[in-house]
């Protein structure tokens, strides 16, 4: 289904959805130049909003542009302020939001830093990134043929919109044969992560996920590491390789838009008993509470808006 909303903040001015539109000669749309955020608004219990972790989002988004070499053309504070204002403008109560920055037209040919770096931020409601029957039953995952980029090769702790048909390629693939979602494996064969998702297993009821090395990390991935470790729960941040996915007793996936989502097969082989574990369904539930402000202890995570 087709997502909008009413504005787009575009380079500092709220426009109509229908007029934020750029030039094709945009560098970005020929070479991949740009870098993006995802974020999520929630409506709280206390019918209030706010944006679950919307510092460390910015700061990866700058992150980002530091990585590729294009910084960010506006300040921590201003991009801040420009996610809320687009939350409030479209009169949100909860969704999902996209800060984007990409080089923009002017020169042609890969070396074309003198091109302005434009900067937009749009916002509109999303559910269950992975179905809610996927959010609760867990989903079908599927090994790709398509490997993880190798550290060398992109630079896999940014959000550089050019590594991301790596990721598409491998959705294609793995929904076409008819799964939910793929699982990307390292150059060298360990578990990365999925096309946009963090991968974690359970086993013995101690978790364990790739580190932030080779893979985006996750935002919601450090907010489980974090949530877990509170609840006593041993985490390891260390590879590991397909075999040890299809042996374990859980595994769950976690990011912006899949928030924390049950695997209950890979590859067609059932994970564990097939449906979402106890340690997955705590650390959901745990998560769940944070993001409606249930958990006092976890409140510096929420934005107002
Ligand atoms: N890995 C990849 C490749 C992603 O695109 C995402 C989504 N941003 C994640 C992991 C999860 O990151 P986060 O929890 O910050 O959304």
């Amino acid at each position: 289904m087709a997502v909008r909303s009413e504005k787009i903040w575009v380079d500092g001015e709220m426009v109509d959805w229908d007029d934020a539109r750029f030039h094709v000669m945009s560098h970005a749309l020929h070479y991949g130049t740009a870098y993006f955020e995802g974020i999520r608004c929630y409506a709280l219990d206390d019918e209030r909003s706010a944006v679950f972790r919307l510092s460390e989002h910015i700061r990866r988004l700058r992150d980002s542009g530091h990585i590729l070499g294009t910084p960010l053309p506006y300040s921590v504070e201003q991009m801040t302020e420009a996610v809320l204002e687009v939350v409030r403008v479209n009169r949100l109560k909860e969704c999902y939001i996209r800060p984007l920055a990409f080089v923009g037209d002017g020169e042609m040919g890969l070396y074309a830093l003198n091109n302005p770096v434009r900067v937009i931020v749009a916002a509109w409601a999303w559910g269950a990134y992975l179905g809610d029957e996927g959010i609760k039953q867990g989903i079908r995952a599927k090994v790709s043929s398509y490997t993880r980029h190798h550290v060398n090769v992109m630079m896999t702790n940014s959000k550089i919109s050019g590594n991301y048909v790596n990721s598409v390629m491998a959705k294609h693939e793995v929904k076409q044969a008819g799964y939910d979602e793929a699982i990307m494996l390292d150059p060298e064969g360990c578990v990365s992560e999925a096309s946009g998702e963090n991968l974690f297993i359970v086993k013995d009821g101690e978790l364990r996920t790739a580190p932030a090395t080779s893979i985006l990390p996750g935002i919601n991935r450090a907010s489980v590491i974090e949530l877990a470790r509170a609840k006593g729960y041993r985490v390891h941040e260390e590879r590991f390789a397909r075999d040890a996915l299809y042996i374990a007793d859980e595994a769950f996936l976690t990011g912006t838009a899949a928030e924390v989502t049950p695997i209950r097969e890979v590859d067609d082989r059932m994970i564990g008993a097939g449906k979402p574990g106890p340690a997955t369904l705590d650390l959901q539930q745990a998560f769940f509470d944070v993001i409606r402000g249930r958990d006092e202890s976890h409140v510096h995570w929420l934005t107002p808006v």
